[in-house]
């Protein structure tokens, strides 16, 4: 087989959704499945949707992702440039071509003459005005014209477009790896405008011809492009390419968490869920929005969800690191119907991975979290922390929601259950355990879990009466994570201090 060689090619309209971070993953796992190349190609040939930043957002999507290219307009390789608005100039070689060998022609039809044009066909009961053959002779292109008037135009500078002959009668056919047999009747197709008046060329035209160039082997990419497959594949034929044409896999929609239709930009801010990789300041607040990034999801979680989301293994596994995925990875196991964006899975895959961290790699990744909260934590604490947690929350900041009293005093205690608990004849023998705990050396979870244990014991009293209480002095709450190993780590000063004052509050409450 010849060479695996796949594309990525966004265009750079504005921050890069969360289908197309799926899109290149599925692209970039089957190039690593089959030593390959996964190649970013920048379509930037439409000058008024073109967002500056958006390059680079893509850019630092798929990176932070951990999904680099090959090549990119950053990483050149062979057959660069890897931006589309660099290559003009093959564009119009090509076209040029097309209208050499009649494939194509050229169309001289003003924006208003065209609006004119539709608006008649509509008071004629024809809503759906299509440039084709058999409108096209009413037309003024280079088809309708004598070569003449064509010669004229020309020389007059008259802007033009270059269209794409479609050929009347015929059954266009191909074979998408995805959903198999797909045919279009070329009568329901139009001339497709290939060359812009600006010079430049449609996404058709370009995306066509660069999949040649760059040697694309197969095209992976969303459903909504299945429809532009049909003028594509004439395109090739065109070109007289039919033999080089890529296969085609069209990747099914991600659809709403409820409802019908496919998920978009509404759904995230409705819910306040993210359904974009990496925040994202546009000119308005409507247009800003946060990521998975800044939700505080690990990528590599993310990766997994979105593999899955569309694509299944034929097994029951469904936590794999990047490279289980390119091992398990197929083009057949990708399903033609939509996939359901469940953001409840996106957290339980967060949470995996966040148990299988190791304590070292938490505390890096959460770091940002606390120091956004003011406070510059000993590594080994940090570390400390992630294990006594970890197994407790989905996201990073959630370190931060359910763990800040490692860091500050308890800003607010369940003194529901301490009006429950606490007995005020016993405050005594709480001050006693404080005592005890302070005595232990080492300051160990061990050591103190018995000590405590046993003072229980001695005095009579039950666990029930006791630990609570400590916990919800330390904490604030009866949710928290082991309670021996969080004393360990918030030693004995902390401890003590913490508990003296929520002893001396609890006995004023009660
Ligand atoms: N530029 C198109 C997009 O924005 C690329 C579609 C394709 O992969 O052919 O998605």
């Amino acid at each position: 087989m010849s060479k695996i060689r796949v594309r990525f090619a966004p265009s750079p309209t504005g921050a890069l959704h969360i289908g197309g971070v799926r899109t290149a993953l599925y692209n970039y796992l089957f190039a690593k499945k089959n030593g390959g190349t996964f190649i970013l190609r920048i379509e930037d040939t439409d000058q008024v949707r073109y967002v500056p930043k958006a390059e680079d957002y893509i850019v630092e999507a798929l990176n932070w992702c951990g999904i680099s290219p090959d090549e990119s307009p950053q990483k050149t390789g062979p057959f660069g440039p890897y931006r589309q608005s660099e290559r003009k100039h093959i564009y119009w070689e090509y076209a040029q071509k097309l209208l050499d060998s009649g494939k194509a022609y050229m169309a001289f039809d003003t924006p208003e003459e065209l609006e004119n044009k539709r608006l008649e066909e509509k008071e004629n009961g024809n809503p759906n005005f299509k440039y084709d053959a058999n409108t096209r002779r009413f037309m003024r292109n280079s088809l309708s014209l004598s070569p003449d008037e064509t010669k004229n135009l020309l020389e007059n500078g008259a802007p033009y477009t270059i269209r794409l002959k479609i050929p009347e009668n015929e059954i266009i056919s191909f074979t998408d790896l995805i959903r198999h047999d797909v045919s279009f009747d070329s009568n329901e197709l139009d001339d497709k405008v290939i060359m812009k008046a600006d010079g430049m060329p449609t996404y058709h035209l370009a995306n066509v011809v660069d999949d040649r160039l760059m040697e694309i082997s197969h095209v992976i990419r969303g459903e909504e492009w299945l429809s532009s497959t049909a003028h594509h594949v004439l395109l090739y034929r065109a070109f007289g390419w039919e033999d080089a044409m890529p296969q085609f896999a069209h990747l099914p929609l991600i659809l709403k968490p409820t409802g019908k239709g496919k998920l978009s930009k509404r759904d995230g801010d409705k819910l306040g869920i993210p359904v974009f990789p990496l925040s994202w300041k546009g000119e308005s607040p409507d247009d800003s929005f946060s990521g998975f990034r800044e939700f505080g999801f690990d990528p590599d979680a993310v990766l997994n969800f979105l593999a899955l989301l569309g694509w299944n293994p034929g097994t029951e596994q469904e936590v794999f690191s990047l490279e289980q995925l390119i091992e398990a990875f197929s083009i057949e196991k990708i399903s033609k119907s939509g996939a359901r964006f469940d953001y409840n899975k996106a957290l339980w895959f967060n949470q995996q991975y966040i148990i299988a961290s190791s304590d070292q790699k938490l505390a890096k990744a959460i770091r940002p979290v606390i120091e956004k909260n003011g406070h510059q934590p000993p590594e080994n604490y940090l570390e400390g922390i992630c294990k006594l947690l970890k197994e407790r929350v989905n996201l990073y900041p959630d370190f931060w929601t359910s763990g800040y009293y490692f860091f500050e005093d308890v800003k607010e205690y369940d003194m529901k259950t301490i009006q429950k608990k606490w007995m005020p004849e016993r405050i005594d023998l709480f001050f006693q355990l404080q005592h005890v705990i302070k005595q232990q050396h080492p300051f160990s979870a061990e050591n103190i879990e018995s000590s405590v244990k046993t003072f229980i014991n001695e005095k009579n009293l039950k666990f029930g009466d006791v630990l609570p209480i400590l916990r919800i002095a330390l904490s604030g709450t009866l949710k928290g994570p082991d309670l021996f190993g969080m004393i360990a780590l918030m030693g004995a000063d902390k401890t003590c201090k913490r508990l003296e004052k929520a002893f001396y509050l609890f006995q004023s409450a009660s």
